[in-house]
Parts: structure tokens; sequence; C-alpha cells
């Protein structure tokens, strides 16, 4: 996907599912031919058109400001090919600037439209990177994007993340961990804290 279809694709993924959020880009790119399209039409159309995805009355808005902030940038066209010439850090900062967009939006954008060693953290990933004692689960998912750039090597960031994201989905689950089936069990800090006897349940 072109970095600027990712990025709203990423925002009307936000608290809803993946079949949700697809039905309300597809619904979006079918009524309006353009991003200049979406950008100048009455708000109200542009919430009608993303509507399956929920939350499309503060979604909607959002993707015009965005769609605004980067035209703006531009001088009037609507892409985000620019972000293609520059470099990785560079690349996050304006993506951040953009109104709504925070770090996993950013590392979305990043790591699969342009291809760039940053790990996007989603709930999974961060549950899994918590629990297995890479990171505190306090400092929360904004902060662990940086927390784990800095210890996972670039040439692992796109596998670590993959991994994490389908341990997370079968075996590391939220409410019921299937630790017994664990292949990292004897390596996790949770697993560890939860088979001590003095360990209570804290229910994530
Ligand atoms: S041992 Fe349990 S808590 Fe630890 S990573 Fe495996 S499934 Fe998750």
């Amino acid at each position: 996907m072109a970095p600027l279809d990712e990025l709203v694709a990423c925002i009307l993924s936000q608290h809803t599912s993946d079949v949700n959020s697809g039905r309300a880009y597809q619904q979006l790119r079918e009524r309006f031919p353009t991003w200049e399209a979406v950008m100048e039409a009455p708000v109200e159309q542009v919430e009608e058109a993303i509507r399956p995805g929920g939350l499309a009355s503060s979604k909607a808005p959002r993707i015009q400001a965005v769609l605004r902030a980067i035209a703006e940038h531009t001088g009037g066209t609507l892409h985000l090919d620019f972000l293609q010439e520059m470099d990785t850090e560079s690349a996050r900062r304006y993506l951040l600037s953009l109104p709504g967009v925070g770090p996993k939006t950013a590392a979305i954008v990043l790591c699969f439209s342009l291809g760039r060693p940053v790990i996007p953290v989603d709930t999974h990933v961060f549950r899994v990177s918590w629990r297995l004692g890479f990171l505190d689960r306090k400092v929360g998912e904004a902060r662990a994007h940086d927390l784990l750039q800095q210890v996972v090597p670039e040439e692992d960031v796109y596998a670590f993340h993959v991994h994490l994201i389908r341990h997370g989905r079968q075996v590391c689950k939220a409410s019921r961990p299937r630790c017994e089936q664990c292949a990292l069990a004897d390596l996790c800090a949770y697993r560890k804290a939860q088979s001590s006897p003095s360990a209570g349940h804290d229910g994530a």
C-alpha cells in the first residue's frame, strides 16, 4: 500500500475489527475517486462512507484534518511519497506531527509501507513483551515503541513483530495464557512470577 493509503487505513482500523475497517476503507475508496475528493467533501459524506468501521463521527474529521495537513506540506497534492527520501527518524517525526497520529500508526506506516525497521506495538506485542520481561508493563504502549526499538536488532524487527503478534493471538492470550504449551515458558518472567508460592493473579 502507498504510505497515505496505509495511514488512512490505519486510522480506520482503530477500535474495530479488521473486517469492519476493511469494509470502511473499501467503501471510502469507492465513493471518492481521490484523496483530494475525500478532503474536500462535506464531512457527513465521509462519515457515511466509513460508517462500517465504527466511530465514524470522530474518524471522518480526523482523516480530513490529516489530509489538509499533508496538502499544506506538499502545496496541494495528496501523497506521502516524500517520506521515502527521509531517514527513518525524520519520517517518524513528520508522521507524529500530523493531527491525531500516534506512535503505533506512525510505526505501521514506516514498517509496512516504507519497509523501515520499526516495530508497531499493538496490544499483542505489548502484552507478550511485558510478560516475557522485555519491558515494564507500567511504561505503556506508547513508550514501548522506543524501548523495544532499542533492544531489537534492526534485522530482526520484522520477524520480532510478526512472531509476537502470532504468539499473542495463539498462545499468550490476554486472559488465559497457555503457559503449559508455551515454548518460551522457561524464559518467561510472568510465568516465573505466577509459579512462585506468593504469586497472585493479575487478570491480564
Ligand atoms: S509462558 Fe505464558 S505468559 Fe509467558 S510468554 Fe508463554 S504463554 Fe505468555
